[in-house]
Parts: structure tokens; sequence; C-alpha cells
């Protein structure tokens, strides 16, 4: 890494360049900010278009030769973002301040952050290259999608549609893992290998419709509300997979309460007497209960259409989040038992596509880890079954290996502020992150 390292000061600039194109999805309108990043790779002697998948939306597609000894190496970030409550913010969310050492903006962390930083890592990859005249063992693909926030229809799932050609490589960086701070300033590396699955499933009550005036005892809301509150004293059983087994021995070398600690090494020790007391420690923390079993989350409420009409049905709809290997079926019949009531329906609406988990001990996982350690040598990294799902996914069906991060060390309070207001990234995170990035791709095409 050369001593003059200013690349970081020129991410953080090509960031807030990104941040004033507001690609809010809906409806997104990717297209300026592809043909921005078209322009800035050109001006760097690097060749990259676009791909229109409907009039506004556009893909950016960037590729760096290599000897082709090696199957490519893609770099990829969404363009689009997820709307903002403009009051709630202290600034303008589409101008990219920078105040107190942090830089501002709807998509600083997702996704605009890494879309800048993985754009830097192929501009420095190409510099080197032309300096030292070196030769690339593979080529390294950078694409940027749109549509990423409102399921992908136009951005990656247009792409695997209409172009899979583009999209041949052996190993995927995208977003999905963290890079968190925790108490004592110690940090994990935290690689998602693997996501759950997404499925929507809605639970229907019937009973006899009616005027109000006069109450009757199967009325449907009853009956779906006695259902629903069964739901929320179910509990799944934990299933557990190695990467969860990895991630919960990994963290507990660096986890600052003892007693959790401990659980996480009973996690990883395979006993299952030891797993069950010790998941009943972890599960206290939301985001540790959802890695380790199947998530049912009631998110919308359907029935009544007047005050003094008792509704013939009402409704609850699902998210069921299922871990990979897990059948839906399995939680279904789970949730049939738990409700104890034949007459509640239960259907499946649909279901994300379940896809392979990556290899946690590949040559991209290596790279990834060394670079890691080479910025920070106290950092622990871990592979990760994330709860939120990304275009990985769609990557690992087609066989690539994807990896997902977030390259920026953050605190726990910051990373919440994605989707949230005042998001926000420190400016010495959005270096790291970049020299993260670049020393794995340096690693990966040697
Ligand atoms: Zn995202």
């Amino acid at each position: 890494m050369p001593s003059d390292w200013t690349a970081g000061d020129e991410t953080a600039a090509l960031l807030q360049q990104l941040i004033r194109f507001n690609t809010t999805n809906p409806p997104g309108d990717e297209k300026e900010c592809a043909e921005f990043l078209v322009k800035l790779f050109t001006d760097a002697g690097i060749e990259s278009r676009t791909y229109e998948s409907r009039p506004g939306r556009a893909q950016v597609y960037a590729r760096i030769k290599g000897s082709g000894d090696k199957r490519p190496v893609m770099l990829l970030a969404h363009m689009d973002v997820v709307g903002v409550e403009r009051d709630r913010w202290s600034c303008d969310p589409f101008e990219g301040v920078i105040r107190d050492g942090y830089l501002y903006g709807r998509g600083a962390i997702d996704d605009k952050g890494m879309l800048a930083a993985n754009a830097m890592a192929m501009i420095l990859l190409n510099r080197a290259i032309q300096t030292e005249r070196r030769t690339l063992s593979r080529d390294v693909v950078f694409v940027a999608t749109a549509d990423e926030e409102a399921g992908g229809e136009w951005g990656m799932g247009w792409m695997v549609k209409n172009h899979p050609e583009l999209l041949d490589a052996e190993f995927a960086l995208n977003e999905g893992g963290r890079t968190r701070v925790i108490a004592g300033g110690r940090r994990y590396l935290a690689i998602q290998s693997a996501e759950k699955i997404s499925h929507g499933v809605r639970l229907s009550a019937r009973g006899t419709a009616g005027h109000s005036a006069v109450p009757l005892p199967d009325n449907a809301i009853f009956a779906l509300a006695r259902a629903t509150a069964r739901l929320a004293d179910h509990i799944e059983p934990v299933h557990l997979t190695p990467i969860t087994r990895s991630f919960f021995a990994g963290l507990a070398a660096v986890w600052p309460d003892a007693g959790e600690a401990s659980a996480m090494r009973d996690i990883a020790s395979g006993d299952t007497g030891l797993v069950e007391k010790a998941a009943t420690v972890l599960s206290r923390t939301p985001v540790f209960n959802a890695v380790l079993r199947a998530g049912i989350s009631p998110t919308i409420l359907e029935g009544g259409i007047r005050n003094n009409v008792i509704p013939a049905s009402a409704g609850v709809v699902l998210n069921v989040r299922t871990i990979p290997g897990q059948p839906i079926d399995d939680v279904i019949a789970r949730i049939k038992s738990a409700i104890a009531d034949d007459k509640i329906e239960i259907e499946v609406t649909g279901s994300g596509e379940e896809a392979p988990a990556s290899d946690a001990d590949s040559e991209m996982f290596t790279a990834l880890a060394n670079a890691a350690r080479s910025l920070d040598p106290e950092i622990t990294v871990v592979p990760y079954q994330s709860n939120g799902v990304t275009d990985s996914a769609r990557l690992r069906i087609l066989g690539i290996n994807a990896y997902g991060i977030l390259p920026f060390p953050m605190e726990q309070a910051d990373e919440e502020r994605m989707h949230g207001h005042d998001e926000r990234i420190p400016v010495a995170s959005l270096h790291f992150g970049t020299r993260l990035i670049y020393e794995t791709l340096v690693a990966i095409t040697k």
C-alpha cells in the first residue's frame, strides 16, 4: 500500500457526487447516475457501458481485462436508494454533507458507499496495472444495478434474464455483511456467505357476517386474533448450519459480554444439551434469535369494511424467513399446530428462491480475510448467514461464490441509520473500506 494513500478522499468526493443523484426507488431513475459512472470509467481508461432495462432505468457494466487464466471476479453494488422523510433529517439527504467526520446522505451506507468504494477500487487497480505493468490472472467486472430496493425486477433480475453471459464469474463481492465496531473498539468482519429465504404466508379466518348490533361468537376477527396471539408465543426450533456455528465460534473470541461469549462457544460445540440453553441466552438479542431459527413476523392485517358490519373474513400476512435447507412446509406444519384451529386457512403466497451457500473456505474468502487483517491485525473475520436478502442469492443460483460485506467499520447505532434518518458513514471508514476492496482485488487477481 503506498504511504501517500489519498484514495480515501477521492472515494469521499465520489460518494458525495453519487448521493446527489436522487435515485429514490420508486421510481429509481438510475440512468443519470449510471451515465455519470460510465463517464468516470471512460475518463480513467476503463471500458464500460450502460444496459437500459426500461426508460430511465439502467445498469452499469465495466471490465478490466486479465489474462483469462482464472474466471472473473465481480464487484456488485446497487444505485437505487429507499425514500426519505425529509423533515426528519438535520441536512439535505441528497447533498452529501460532511460534518464532524461523517458523510451524510441517503445511500451513504446502503449502498452508494460500496458503489463508490467499488468504483474507486477499479480505478486504483487500473492505475496500478499501468504504472506497475502487471497482468491480472482474471478479469475484474464491475456491475452497478438499478431497482435492488424494490426486488430487482429491473436490475439484477433483468440482467440474469437478458444478459447472463455478462455475469460469468467465479467470485462476487456485494453488500450484505458487516464490519462492526464493538465495545472496547475491537472490530469484526462478518462476511455474508448465505442468506435466509423470504416467504409470504397468509392466515385467513372465516365467520358469519352480519350487523354488528348483534354480536356473534364466530366473528372472523376474534378467530384471527386468537390464532395470531398463539403465534406470538410460538418459538421455532433452533436450526444450525456450518456457517452459523463458525459465526458464533469466531464471535465468541471478541465478544465483550462473558455470559454471551460462553453461550456462543456452546452453540459452536454442537452438543445438543448445551445448544438449547445457549440459544435461550443468545435469543434475547433479536438479531441473534433470527440467525438461530426461522423467523415469523406478522406484517399486514386485512379485514373489515364498516364499523357496523361484522366481516365474513379477516386475514394476516406473515413474513416468514427460513434458513437455507429448511423446508417451508415444515415451518407451516408447526404454525398449523401452534394455532390449533383447523378453520384457519394457511396459504404460502410467494417464496424467494433458495440459493446454496458460498464456500467459506475459498480463495476469495481468504483474500478478504487477509486484506482485513493487513488493515487491522486485531480484527476477527467470521462467515455470516444474513437475515436480510440480497442480489447475491441470484448469483449463487448461477453458481457464483458471492460474498456480502459492508466494508466500513461502524458501531451498531450508526449502522441502524440505514434506511432511517440522518444516514451517515464515518469518512475514516470509507478509507478503510476502499482499501479493503482494493487489497482483496490485488490478491485475488495475482
Ligand atoms: Zn442495499
